[in-house]
């Protein structure tokens, strides 16, 4: 099993980018906000404790997404790997996601980065709360609060993966098939 992380700062394209990796080596999504966002919808108990954090801009516990995680390497057999979006978000996920692979004799495979400024998130964020109605892209308060979480909590990952000599990136900036292209470059580069 291969297990790649497209990793980003929010806005970055992950959701929207994640098909060409996907469909390329026969990967399951994962996104851990999709996940608790289907909590929310269906009014879980879980979904109502990570509701209020969500929508403060805040991380959901460690535990609450490793669980879920872990429960996916478990039950899904049909694909070649996973494609994890928006998870690791903390060095302690890193670490426990390291744990869970080692458990299960893999590794992560890569991390594919997609980078753009502050100033493109909020662009981009204002734009996908027009379309996409999420609660936590609709105030720009919990949008800062998720670009400083972003920043003090997420962002060490970069040197994490980088020292793992895992860690490549790509210009997040420009149309959705300009950095298409740009990955499916990256990821034959890698193979
Ligand atoms: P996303 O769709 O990846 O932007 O995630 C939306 C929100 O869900 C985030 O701002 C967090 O509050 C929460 N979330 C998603 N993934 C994680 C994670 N790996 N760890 C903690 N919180 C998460």
């Amino acid at each position: 099993m291969k297990y790649y992380i497209l990793f980003g700062p929010p806005g970055a394209g992950k959701g929207t980018q994640a098909a060409t990796m996907t469909s390329k080596y026969n990967l399951r999504h994962v996104s851990t906000g999709e996940l608790l966002r289907a909590e929310i919808a269906q009014g879980t108990p879980l979904g109502k404790q990570a509701k209020v954090l969500i929508d403060a801009g805040q991380l959901v516990p460690d535990e609450v997404v490793e669980g879920m995680i872990a429960s996916l390497f478990d039950t899904v057999k049909d694909v070649d790997g996973f494609l994890l979006d928006g998870f690791p978000r903390t060095i302690a996920q890193a670490q426990a996601l390291d744990k869970m692979l080692q458990e299960r004799n893999a590794q992560v495979t890569s991390v594919v980065s997609l980078m753009i400024p502050d100033e493109t998130i909020f662009e981009r964020i204002r734009g996908r709360a027009a379309i996409e109605g999420r609660a936590d892209d609709a105030s720009d308060a919990t949008i800062s609060n998720r670009i400083a979480t972003y920043h003090e909590k997420t962002e060490p990952l970069i040197e994490y993966y980088r020292a793992a000599g895992k860690y490549a990136e790509i210009d997040g900036l420009g149309t959705i098939e300009q950095v298409r292209e740009r990955i499916s470059a990256l990821l034959d580069s890698l193979k």
